[in-house]
């Protein structure tokens, strides 16, 4: 392969490419299969910076993240916040929410706030409620949900906005936080051989990090960004998408919205009451008439929308309100998750041009409940990769690391042609019958997410003229038997022709 400006300008034989070489030409060798570079069309960039830094909870028993909480409470000064991520009570038996009451003996004067792996709701010691004043009298707020006690106390769980009560009272990162949190994330894409990232909830502050990282020639990854929130979204309907800046390392051209909460969590909206909880059918983020608007704004101004909808209820009102907005193929416009569909629903993808933009990393996760969470009725819509490709959907996947177990590429790849999780479990599969292969994987993680950002002439394949952009792995995944598709390494990641991982070094 030749590269000149970051392009591919042959391909061939070592012949046929050296006769293009002069005296300043850089040659790089390595051994293995080159890819073309994988890119996560769901990922959280400042939170896998955040969580790097935080206590990492994911697979742990109670007992070993109290023993956790206890050590991180002994070896920092009294008072000072102790924040962590990734439980799951799933892997817990028995296996319910745990409580204020779990953390208090082990944290001593110590705020502790846990998130649960999907994000969605937020486990807090007395000394968090005390702080942000959550007692027996606060009401759940709109798309929120306080759990209490048999005598009505608030329990120490708190759900989707009922998290936003304890926002105010966390300490704030800095921008240098921040800064300094981003720039180890995109480290640790490298080394998962990520060539590309789209990153699906970013602020200004972030975004204006991206920026700095760009112009000082800093940023190792391509960076598609989703914006979210209000402030976003009102300064970048006044100037415009920004696309292509840097030769394309970065992009601002979507908007992420939520329609509803998480399946875990119990905040996924549903069609019909949850199976292991008959009262609840989930929580509705966002009001039609909103959805309405921004999906409208958007389009006049020329922004993708991406909305977050993992019940099958949400993702039904979601895909109502872009064919409503008479949203056109050319518009790329995505369901994020896309988690749980009804069969009514599942062709409409195909249909109406949106796509799918999905986590095969989640079966995982959804193995350990997500049986319980629907019924057997329901069981067969939820993650349905094999069903949503024969419907001849767009596809593309991504990890939603950190709020799922895994956010390098090849575990995504394992997990979505064995349907087991990332760490191998269950053995025998998770609803088995909706694998796909290893081609159909690897395209859902190349082009399929070029093209949901409108970058399928430049990225997603190794042809000439588009981005010198690939991944060398140690072991051809066309050839090798999938359960050993987990053990293959990344040995080399490269973009624009420019090296930015090599494990030899
Ligand atoms: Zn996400």
């Amino acid at each position: 392969m030749a590269v000149l400006g970051g392009r591919i300008i042959a391909i061939g034989s070592e012949s046929a490419v050296k006769a293009l070489a002069n005296e300043s030409t850089r040659i790089v060798r390595f051994s293995g299969v080159a890819l073309p570079g994988f890119d996560d069309a769901h990922i959280h960039t400042s939170a896998i910076g955040a969580q790097l830094e935080r206590l990492n909870l994911r697979g742990l028993t109670k007992a070993a993240i109290l023993a956790n909480v206890a050590h991180a409470a002994r070896s920092s000064s009294p008072g000072t916040w102790i924040q962590g991520d990734g439980w799951d009570q799933g892997f817990w038996h028995p296996a319910t929410f745990p409580t204020a009451k779990d953390l208090d003996s082990v944290s001593g004067a110590h705020p502790v706030v846990l998130d649960r792996i999907d994000g969605h709701s937020t486990w807090v010691n007395s000394r968090v409620l005390e702080l942000s004043k959550i007692s027996r009298d606060t009401r759940d707020p709109e798309g929120g949900h306080i759990m209490r006690d048999a005598a009505g106390e608030p329990s120490g769980m708190l759900v989707d906005n009922a998290q936003e009560l304890i926002r105010q009272v966390i300490p704030k990162p800095t921008h240098a936080d921040l800064e300094r949190q981003v720039r180890a994330a995109l480290q640790q894409f490298t080394r998962w051989g990520l060539t590309s990232v789209q990153d699906a909830a970013v602020d200004l502050d972030t975004i204006s990090i991206y920026k700095e990282l760009l112009k000082r020639g800093e940023l190792p990854v391509r960076v598609y960004v989703m914006a979210a929130g209000e402030q976003a979204r009102r300064q970048y309907l006044a100037t415009g998408p920004e696309v292509d800046l840097g030769s394309g390392m970065l992009t601002v051209r979507s908007f992420k919205l939520f329609s509803d909460g998480a399946l875990g969590s119990r905040g996924a909206e549903l069609t019909e009451p949850y199976a292991d909880a008959p009262g609840l059918r989930g929580l509705e983020l966002i009001k039609d008439a909103d959805l309405n608007a921004i999906i409208r704004a958007a389009q006049q101004k020329g922004f993708q929308v991406n909305t977050h909808a993992i019940g099958d209820l949400a993702v039904r009102r979601v895909l109502d309100a872009y064919q409503r907005g008479g949203v056109t193929p050319q518009e790329r416009f995505r369901v994020e998750h896309a988690s749980i569909i009804t069969d009514n629903d599942l062709p409409r993808f195909a249909q109406l041009g949106i796509i799918a933009s999905i986590q095969p990393v989640f079966v995982g996760e959804y193995s350990r409940w997500a049986d319980a969470r629907v019924g057997p009725a329901r069981a067969h819509w939820v993650l349905r990769t094999r069903d949503l490709l024969n419907s001849r959907a767009r596809l593309a996947a991504g990890t939603d690391y950190p709020a799922s177990d895994s956010g390098s590429p090849i575990d995504n790849l394992f997990c979505v042609v064995t349907r087991r999780g990332a760490d191998g479990k269950p053995e025998a599969g998770w609803h088995p019958d909706q694998h796909i292969d290893v081609d159909q994987a690897l395209r859902m993680m190349t082009i399929g997410p070029a093209y949901a950002s409108f970058r399928e002439k430049d990225l997603g394949e190794l042809t000439v003229g588009r981005y010198a952009d690939f991944t060398v792995l140690s072991a051809d995944p066309y050839k090798i038997r999938s359960n050993a598709l987990r053990s293959i390494a990344v040995r080399m990641t490269v973009v624009a022709g420019r090296v930015t991982f090599d494990a030899s070094r």
